[in-house]
């Protein structure tokens, strides 16, 4: 019999349960990806996602020819797609790993149905989540708002369970369309804006598993401290991987684990800790959907975020603000399409508390731009910045960048790499080119104050805030 394996955000072939369940069952797998944007509701995947996913595709496919099948790639709509080609290849049954998204939510659950009603076998698995969203509840049986909590029961509720390893053999399916050419998908930029990315990046599950060798080997050790460090390869920059499903979380920890010892045990329980913040995000997307557009506190919905400013909005984007940890952050968003967890949380501040801009035009920026975008991760890590959202960090507690760069960009090299400006300018005026005016100006046209200045800026958010109450 044969069986489509429905490949989405699970492009790898290692642990993967759709698959698996198609091979242990006795299947013959047809291979598939559907190119489908507009099914993903106000959210469909930004730029950068596009032209990552452009690689990771090529690089699935590259891996199911050695084992001897292929990847058949069309042009959605989904269902209409899966139902022709259930038909053309004699198919009995659709296999493919959940994903959380609510737009996407919605559209499987009506295709499970309708594949169903067609008297086809419809089953999907999970592939990306150590829980799934709903099985963590509260006494009351709800969804948490609160991490600690949260995460608490999850370990009290942990079933390991050990990956599964990727098949030496796919016995590909003669029968059906072969479908189109990668390029047909349009997923690749035009221009070549992303060539920094392939400096640091390489998409797909080899590049994924070779990254989580390398932070083993490098970061884990002292993580714990490093993880705040922007200055320093702190992270296992794990993150696109593990957004596009090519490496699975229990991959992770499989490898993770068996590093353990005593030097290395805190290391590791704190990044594991941070793959539980992936998992109450995705909690929080599944139980919360509105929140990828609104407030989860209803009190900022008569927040006054002040009028939109395009001009001051595109010097925060293009990292001209003239405040050089902000700048960095955003000149290494946009030319890596990432950014350090830290200095994420210092632009967003800046934006939605100094600039008191609305969090969604930060979340819609690095929507395009960053390789991991996530819906669960950013709306969590937005609406946390932005004091709106779950376990929050409050409105009124604003990051000052100036003492945040000090801290952890200390030798101001972090600043230097990505303002290379800046590069000449001592320390420590480096974080702050403004205070000492008599210097003469920041060299080749850095503004020599900052967009909005951050006293003013900060007793302005804090005077709409109390105004809230
Ligand atoms: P590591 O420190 O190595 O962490 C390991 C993994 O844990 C990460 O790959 C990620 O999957 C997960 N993780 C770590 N921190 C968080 C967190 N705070 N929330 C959720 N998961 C986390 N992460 C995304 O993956 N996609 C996003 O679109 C995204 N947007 C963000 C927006 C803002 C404003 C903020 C403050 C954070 C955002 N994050 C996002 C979370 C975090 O910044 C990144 O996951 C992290 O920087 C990725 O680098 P890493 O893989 O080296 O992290």
């Amino acid at each position: 019999p044969n069986a489509i394996v429905w490949f989405r955000n699970d492009l790898r072939l290692d642990d993967n349960p759709a698959l698996r369940t198609a091979l242990e069952e006795g299947f013959a797998p047809l291979c598939v990806y559907i190119h489908a944007p507009d099914e993903e509701g106000g959210w469909a995947p930004g730029a950068a996602s596009n032209a990552w996913r452009h690689r990771s595709l090529a690089a699935l496919d590259a891996d199911l020819h050695a084992r001897g099948a292929r990847l058949r790639r069309f042009v959605g709509p989904s269902l209409q797609t899966l139902t022709t080609l259930a038909a053309a290849s004699d198919a009995e049954a659709v296999f493919w790993n959940r994903r959380y998204e609510p737009a996407v939510e919605k559209r499987d659950t009506r295709i499970k149905a309708s594949l169903r009603g067609q008297g086809l076998r419809a089953e999907s698995f999970n592939g990306a989540l150590l829980f799934e969203p709903w099985e963590i509840k509260t006494r009351q049986d709800g969804p948490y708002k609160v991490f600690t909590p949260f995460w608490r029961n999850a370990l009290a509720s942990w079933r390991s369970r050990a990956p599964w390893d990727a098949p030496s053999e796919i016995a590909d399916v003669a029968a059906g369309p072969a479908g189109v050419a990668l390029e047909a998908l349009k997923l690749a930029p035009e221009r070549d804006w992303d060539v920094g990315f392939w400096e640091r990046w390489t998409p797909g599950e080899t590049g994924a598993r070779e990254a989580l060798e390398v932070f083993i080997d490098g970061a884990l050790h002292g993580y714990c401290v490093d993880r705040d460090r922007p200055d320093r390869v702190g992270t296992s920059r794990l993150s696109p991987h593990l957004h596009f499903g090519e490496i699975s979380p229990w991959r992770v920890l499989a490898m993770l684990e068996a590093e353990r010892k005593a030097s290395t045990a805190a290391d590791i329980d704190a990044y594991i800790r941070e793959l539980g913040w992936r998992e109450f995000a995705h909690h929080l997307l599944h139980h919360f959907p509105d929140t990828i557009d609104s407030n989860l506190n209803p009190r900022f919905d008569h927040f006054d975020w002040g009028k939109r400013d395009a001009r001051q909005l595109g010097a925060w984007q293009r990292g001209c603000t003239g405040v050089p940890i902000v700048d960095a952050g955003m000149r290494e968003l946009w030319r890596t399409g990432w950014m350090h967890n830290r200095v994420r949380m210092i632009v967003a501040s800046y934006l939605t508390k100094h600039m008191r801009m609305h969090w969604r035009e930060g979340a819609r920026w690095f929507w395009d731009t960053l390789v991991d975008a996530d819906l669960a991760n950013n709306t969590l890590g937005w609406q946390w910045v932005a004091g709106t959202g779950a376990d929050a960090s409050p409105y009124f507690r604003i990051f000052n960048p100036v003492t945040q760069a000090r801290k952890f960009d200390p030798a101001g090299e972090y600043i230097a790499r990505w303002v290379p400006e800046l590069a000449g300018m001592p320390l420590p005026r480096r974080f702050a080119p403004w205070t000492a005016p008599k210097s003469g100006p920041p060299p080749d046209g850095y503004p020599a104050t900052p967009l909005v200045d951050l006293a003013e800026g900060r007793a302005a958010a804090l005077q709409a805030y109390s105004q809230t109450r």
